[in-house]
């Protein structure tokens, strides 16, 4: 649907993207976040459903981890617990897959398949996969740009007002692409650490059938917040861009 309106938006009178107004592309802003409010109760309607399915074997999700890293050959990652909800990550720079109180003693399928996912970062970061790395160079980037781009924009527009130069503006938005870039370069690390749980549940034989493919219906639906956070990002820029240039066309 999104990708309709954005085809609808570059197809427009004059076929320029820079023609979107502000209204269309604050409509834009409205249904991704519609689809992110569906999308987190979906996941969360999953994660409770699968984390009362028991796993077979009864391990927790923990042991999981732990069997998952050691049968590939990784033994220099720690399995910690972490708190929170929904807190699980793998954190390269200590080498440790962090599990969250509902994942770490947890029996259930749901945390097995979120365990195995975060050991899927673990693995690929054993291996140097690439959108991994260039995912990792941005963070620095990242942490700084999204705190000034808006500041930017907001001088900027000020000064558009005043001056009619729309320099900061423009230098504003630059900074939000590169946060819009690390979203979406974090989809296929995302889908990849997933991809990598699944084959290793199947191939380990701890979960078949059912269990499986509510382990897959699990990742699918966490995965699906990462393509709403990118979708989020590029409607932002549209947004602004709109912004900036309605401003000049005044
Ligand atoms: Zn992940």
């Amino acid at each position: 649907m999104f990708l309709n309106l954005l085809y609808v938006g570059y197809e427009g009178e004059s076929g320029m993207l820079s023609n979107l107004t502000t209204s269309e592309a604050f409509f834009m802003i409205i249904v991704v976040s519609i689809a992110g409010m569906i999308v987190q109760w979906r996941l969360n309607s999953v994660m409770s459903k699968y984390s009362k399915v028991p796993m077979p074997t009864g391990m927790t999700g923990a042991e999981v981890a732990e069997l998952m890293l050691r049968s590939n050959g990784i033994t220099d990652v720690a399995v910690t617990h972490t708190g929170g909800y929904l807190t699980d990550h793998y954190d390269p720079r200590s080498k440790t897959v962090n599990l969250s109180d509902s994942v770490y003693n947890s029996r259930s399928i749901a945390a097995a398949a979120v365990a195995c996912h975060e050991c899927g970062h673990a693995l690929q970061h054993a291996q140097g996969y690439g959108p991994l790395r260039m995912r990792s160079a941005l963070v620095p980037l990242v942490q700084f740009s999204s705190q000034a781009a808006m500041w930017l924009i907001i001088i900027g527009l000020i000064m558009t007002a005043s001056s009619g130069s729309q320099t900061l503006c423009w230098v504003g938005v630059g900074l939000m692409c590169v946060s819009a870039l690390f979203s979406i370069i974090t989809l296929p690390v995302e889908y990849n650490a997933s991809n990598r749980a699944l084959a290793w549940l199947e191939s380990s034989g701890l979960l078949v059938d059912e269990e499986l493919s509510g382990a897959k219906t699990s990742l699918r639906w966490a995965a699906r917040t990462y393509l709403v956070s990118a979708l989020s990002a590029i409607a932002s820029i549209l947004y602004y861009v709109a912004l900036i240039n309605g401003r000049s066309r005044d």
